[in-house]
């Protein structure tokens, strides 16, 4: 018989569990973390891959259908891809789960044909600028040739739907939306920009700053029509297909306004840190531990129940607008974005 949905008080089935590998990164992106001085999660507490496993079988059982890989960048987990093979076995009552990751693409290419071997079934890809010097200052790494070897792969390989996420920052990358959206259907992938939200462990974010979803439409709106795809149920991005100039029937780009136009109403997703702690939204300041259910002898109803009570205290929505908001403690690299 089919477990109770993983239902909240406003009436959300849970479906997706974000799941970060790891906290370290081989970027700094300066929106998720600041240069130097960063206090890293005790490597006692990181989850093993058998850990993971644990629950994300739990949590299939109960319903969840697609896990999604993330970090810091999940790629630096040596048994990445033994965990995603273990994950793409296993089965939700509605049939097999979907197995998808977020990366900086860095390192990519030379794992990707294990990943898809393993079971991967799609990709999230984060690229911000398509010149150099620009990357290296946003991300304090000259890396951008690796990114983009990465998504060379990813374009060339059977995955799709193949995304490219953008964080669109004002008066350093805000002139490429255009130029990034080209580059992106030139690859068979789909852009999707995400306001800049404030979970940087730096706390550097302000309102000023960020593009908003609306001035970016207005920037592709200048170049291509721009139609409302509908049905976007709980998914993240709006989506818009774009007619004019260069593009193919079928070419879109997705706009993820969490500041400016949130979603959380729809919102079917929760998240497991890589030290064990699950939350409800990337802005709870209640975590819910299972470290001590994984490492003592509690039997999965146990941890059933911890996902239940987690996803039953889910808030409404995020408060980002509210003067009384505060950051989270934990900055976006530990919590899996
Ligand atoms: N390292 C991987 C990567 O960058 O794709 C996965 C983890 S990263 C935290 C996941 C996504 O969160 C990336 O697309 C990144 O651009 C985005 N992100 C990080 N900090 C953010 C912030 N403050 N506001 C909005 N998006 C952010
Ligand atoms: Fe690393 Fe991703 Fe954070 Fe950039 S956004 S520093 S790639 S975890």
């Amino acid at each position: 018989m089919a477990a109770l949905p993983l239902l909240d008080t406003h009436g959300r089935v849970h479906r997706d569990l974000r799941i970060s590998l790891t906290d370290r990164c081989s970027l700094r992106c300066t929106y998720c973390m600041p240069e130097q001085g960063m206090e890293w999660l005790a490597k006692a507490s990181i989850l093993s891959a058998d850990e993971i496993v644990r629950v994300a079988r739990v949590a299939a059982d109960a319903g969840i259908t697609t896990f999604r890989l993330t970090g810091g960048e999940p790629l630096l987990r040596r048994d990445v891809v033994d965990v995603v093979r273990r994950l793409a076995g296993l089965e939700s009552p509605y049939g097999p789960v979907q197995v998808a990751m977020t990366t900086n693409g860095i390192a990519l290419a030379p794992m990707l044909d294990d990943l898809i071997g393993a079971g991967l079934s799609r990709l999230n890809i984060s690229l911000d600028t398509l010149r150099r010097d620009r990357f290296t200052a946003l991300t304090r790494r000259d890396r951008l040739d690796d990114v983009l070897t990465g998504i060379t792969a990813a374009a060339g390989s059977g995955l799709r739907p193949l995304k490219l996420n953008t964080v669109a920052m004002r008066g350093v990358n805000d002139d490429e939306m255009v130029d990034l959206v080209r580059f992106a259907l030139d690859h068979g992938a789909e852009l999707r920009f995400i306001e800049q939200m404030p979970l940087d462990v730096g706390h550097t974010w302000s309102r000023e700053a960020m593009v908003t979803g609306d001035e970016i439409l207005a920037a592709l709106g200048a170049q291509w029509r721009l139609e409302a795809v509908p049905g976007r149920g709980g998914a993240p991005a709006e989506r818009w297909r774009l007619h004019g100039p260069g593009t193919a029937d079928g070419a879109t780009v997705g706009m993820i306004a969490s500041v400016t136009a949130p979603f959380c109403g729809a919102c079917d997703r929760l998240r497991l840190t890589a030290d064990g702690q699950l939350r409800n939204c990337l802005f709870s300041m209640h975590e819910f531990d299972l470290l001590p259910s994984l490492r003592g002898d509690a039997p999965d109803d146990v941890i059933d129940d911890v996902l239940r009570r987690c996803i039953w205290a889910k808030l409404p929505g995020h408060a980002i607008n509210d003067p009384s908001f505060l950051q989270p403690v934990r900055g976006m690299n530990a919590i899996g974005g």
